[in-house]
Parts: C-alpha cells; sequence; structure tokens
C-alpha cells in the first residue's frame, strides 16, 4: 500500500473530526490502526487532529515504525496512552474521540484521568468501520490476492485428502499450503468438518477421522499483506447418495441467486432474502440458521452484514461474502461461500474454485 493512500485514508477520517466538531481521535491498537497507518507491530496508538497525526510506538518498534508509518513517530518508553494524552493537551484539544467499541475501561479511565475534566470524550462508533467499507482499488487487489492464494490452498491440499485421515490432519495440510504459497497465516481457524459433524456449522477440526462415504465441509480464509479471504466448499469420498446431491443443488442454487441479486443500491436485508427464498422453495429454509454473508477486508469479519435485520444497502467497492448454508443435525451440514466485489451493475466474484460438489 503506498504512503498517498494512508495520508488520503487520515485525510477522509479527519474531514469527518470537523464535520463532527472534534479536535481529535484517538485510535488504538488493531486494524483501524492499521488501515490508518500501515503499522504491523502489537503496540501503537494514533492521536489524528484535523490537520496533524501523530503516530505512538515503544523502542521494539522504533525501526519498524519508521519503515511503516509515513505520519510523525513518538517512541515512548512507558504506556502509550498518557503520552497521547499529553500530546493532546499541548494540542488544547478538548473534545477527543474515541472508539468505544475497541477502548477498554481502564484505558478510557486512564485517558479521562490524564486529560482532566476540561476534555470531553466523545465516543464515535463505527467512524473508521463504515470508511472501511468502501475498498480502494489497492485493496480490492489485495483481497484478490489472498482469495486467488486461499483458492490454490485448497486444490493442492484437496490432492491429498485419503480416507483415515483426521479432520485436524487436513485443516494442518490447508493451513500449511496457505502459507507456503504466500499468506501470512489463515484469517481464522480453518474449519473442516465430516460426515454429521458438518451439521455444526462453525465445528473446530477434531482427531475425527474422515471416512469413505462421507461429506466433508471445509471452510477456509488466507491472511495475506493484512487482508483476508474466506471460502467454503463441499467435498465429498465416495460416492455421494441422492439426498447429498439434492441438497448441494438446492444451496448452489440459492448462492447463485444471492449472487445475482447483488448489485450497488440493493439492501443486503434483500440479498439475505432471495438466498432464503430458494431453499424455502427445497424446504430447506428452517435449516438456514444464520446470515447470508459478512464484509471483508482488515478483518475476516467487518459490516456490512448480510442478514434478515440489516438495514445497510450495498455500494461499489465493498467486498463480502455469499454464503447460504442448510445444517440437518443427524445427517450433514452444506454451505458454500464465495468472496465476492460490489459493482455498479452487479459484482465480480473473485473465487476462482469450482462450487461442484468435489467427489474425490
Ligand atoms: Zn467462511
Ligand atoms: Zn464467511
Amino acid at each position: 500500500m503506498a504512503d498517498n493512500e494512508f495520508e488520503a485514508r487520515r485525510a477522509s477520517v479527519a474531514e469527518e473530526l470537523v464535520a463532527r466538531k472534534l479536535d481529535a481521535l484517538a485510535v488504538g491498537g488493531g486494524p483501524n490502526l492499521r488501515y490508518l497507518t500501515g503499522f504491523t507491530g502489537s503496540n501503537g496508538l494514533l492521536l489524528l487532529t484535523p490537520d496533524d497525526a501523530v503516530f505512538f510506538t515503544d523502542p521494539r518498534y522504533r525501526i519498524q515504525s519508521a519503515q511503516e508509518v509515513s505520519c510523525r513517530v513518538q517512541v515512548s518508553t512507558g504506556p502509550l496512552l498518557p503520552d497521547l494524552a499529553s500530546a493532546a493537551g499541548r494540542r488544547k484539544v478538548r473534545r477527543l474521540g474515541f472508539e468505544p467499541g475497541r477502548t477498554s475501561y481502564e484505558a478510557y479511565q486512564t485517558l479521562q484521568a490524564k486529560l482532566g475534566l476540561k476534555v470531553a470524550l466523545e465516543p464515535v462508533p463505527g467512524l473508521i468501520e463504515r470508511q472501511r467499507m468502501l475498498k480502494s482499488p489497492a485493496e480490492i487487489e489485495a483481497i484478490r490476492t489472498s482469495v486467488v492464494t486461499n483458492s490454490k490452498a485448497f486444490e493442492q491440499a484437496l490432492a491429498r485428502i485419503r480416507p483415515g485421515m483426521s479432520e485436524s490432519d487436513l485443516a494442518a495440510e490447508l493451513e500449511y499450503r496457505m502459507r507456503r504459497l504466500g499468506a501470512e497465516k489463515p484469517a481464522f481457524e480453518t474449519i473442516v468438518a465430516s460426515g454429521v459433524r458438518a451439521a455444526l456449522p462453525h465445528a473446530q477440526p477434531t482427531s475425527a477421522v474422515i471416512r469413505n462415504g462421507e461429506l466433508v465441509l471445509v471452510d477456509m480464509g488466507a491472511m495475506r499483506d493484512g487482508y483476508a479471504s474466506d471460502m467454503t466448499r463441499m467435498v465429498f469420498l465416495g460416492r455421494p447418495g441422492h439426498k447429498v446431491r439434492s441438497i448441494h443443488n438446492a444451496v448452489l442454487e440459492a448462492q447463485l441467486a444471492a449472487i445475482d441479486s447483488v448489485r450497488a443500491g440493493v439492501t443486503t436485508a434483500h440479498v439475505h432474502r432471495v438466498a432464503r427464498r430458494v431453499l424455502k422453495a427445497h424446504g430447506l429454509d428452517r435449516a438456514f440458521v444464520h446470515s447470508t454473508g459478512h464484509g471483508l477486508g482488515l478483518e475476516i469479519h467487518e459490516p456490512p452484514r448480510i442478514g434478515k435485520r440489516d438495514k445497510s444497502r450495498l455500494e461499489a467497492g465493498m467486498t463480502v461474502t455469499i454464503e447460504p448454508g442448510v445444517y440437518l443435525e443427524g445427517f450433514c451440514g452444506m454451505r458454500i461461500e464465495d468472496t465476492i466485489v460490489v459493482t455498479t451493475a452487479g459484482c465480480q466474484v473473485l473465487t476462482p474454485t469450482s462450487k461442484q460438489l468435489r467427489v474425490l
């Protein structure tokens, strides 16, 4: 990511500060800090004012922050928060915005105590997250690279699936392939669920052995250059029966219909309804127990959410997943998931992997 991209992101948040009559914003660690500075370390804070930005870190990150961060860096020898409060005091900050969902109560108290009662701490929920929903061309390329890496890892690991292999063995193989192909790490704990365990939507891989005649659900994502990908595919060892095939076809039909309904301006609730309607026609809507998808980027789960009660509208440049699924206790579970980019006319599916039931 180029320095001017981070500068543009900070400028855009700074405009929002002016509009909200805030003198500054304190940004804690995590994805919002990375989004605004490029910093990939574990200890950093940002004080952003309408015309200035100061990044705080500790001596372990002196060299790294000089390489990664394009705004002014202050290396603190103690805790960072008091130094941020002093810097805010020197700038005569009277209204300081903070991220309520990402600030601990302890940090809030420290900040209030150091700033004194003349300074108002104003919660600004979702300010940076809203901006992060719309991806820049460079971000879309990063997500595409992550998606391609993830799909390649899936293909390589698929060639090694054998009856007798445990779910954990397969998860380890998938993650090993991912890293060999350039990912930093998995974007979340890889899900491998075989047989009746696939009816658990978020099953963790166990020592359970994958047997012939069983369905395997694989839900995996890579984290590459800080950006996540997310894909779910169904694999069958042996010859699938009629019921397995027909459920897979129904889920696929729902997924394709939902993808078809995506375009800028459409509500996310509408996309969810489209997937649900298809599953209802197959008598499977009661087995569809989660939302249809979620945004992804620097985090695996970001706004917007694509579910029944969601009010947001899709906009061009959003990257989201489409992942309807059905879960039948004691029988199986199936989900098909792609990562897509919303465009004005529709969407572009980034995931190159075939969606057909993979029979091995
Ligand atoms: Zn997933
Ligand atoms: Zn997902």
